[in-house]
């Protein structure tokens, strides 16, 4: 539990293999408090029930310094191939670490990737290196942009899937180092 003086109200989260976490606003009672966590209580269990690990990700396969190299590899041939396709050219590509993010593209023209990636079936990769450049043409998500991407990934529903699914586990991965 914290307390946040910018909070504005409560916020719990789950996050995957770590204790669940509570924020809340400064003025919230300890009677508040408990009533949340007791209201909550089965929702954090349905939470913790869902996080199975089920990718068989194992901590010391991979280190961290290897999956970056992979990731920029691997990102950057499909990068490359599939700009031409698309006919959009892109500054650079960055390979990040985010807990939260698989992939971003800035107006400026630099594609950053999660090195997790590499972690992942090789079609959610590609999908996510698609995505971005996609974005080069359309910058939002509107119907236009889902229709680029439907165009040259007809499958991007299951990626988008399989990240909905094990994403969190994915991004929880610690590698050794
Ligand atoms: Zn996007």
């Amino acid at each position: 539990m914290r307390r946040s003086p910018r909070a504005r109200r409560w916020r719990l989260e789950v996050p995957w293999g770590e204790p669940a976490r509570l924020t809340v606003p400064r003025w919230m009672s300890g009677t508040e408090i408990e009533s949340v966590l007791e209201e909550r209580r089965s929702w954090i269990e349905q939470q913790r029930r869902r996080q199975v690990p089920r990718l068989g990700l194992k901590r010391r396969a991979v280190s961290e310094s290897e999956a970056r190299c992979a990731a920029r590899e691997l990102t950057s041939a499909l990068a490359e191939e599939e700009a031409e396709r698309l006919g959009v050219t892109y500054r650079r590509i960055r390979i990040g670490g985010q807990r939260t993010l698989w992939g971003s593209c800035s107006a400026r023209g630099t594609l950053s990737f999660n090195w997790r990636l590499v972690l992942a079936p090789l079609e959610v990769l590609d999908y996510v290196v698609v995505h971005e450049l996609c974005h080069l043409h359309v910058p939002d998500h509107s119907r236009r942009f889902w229709a680029l991407v439907e165009r040259h990934r007809p499958a991007w529903r299951e990626q988008r899937a399989w990240l909905r699914e094990h994403g969190p586990e994915l991004l929880a991965f610690k590698a050794a180092e």
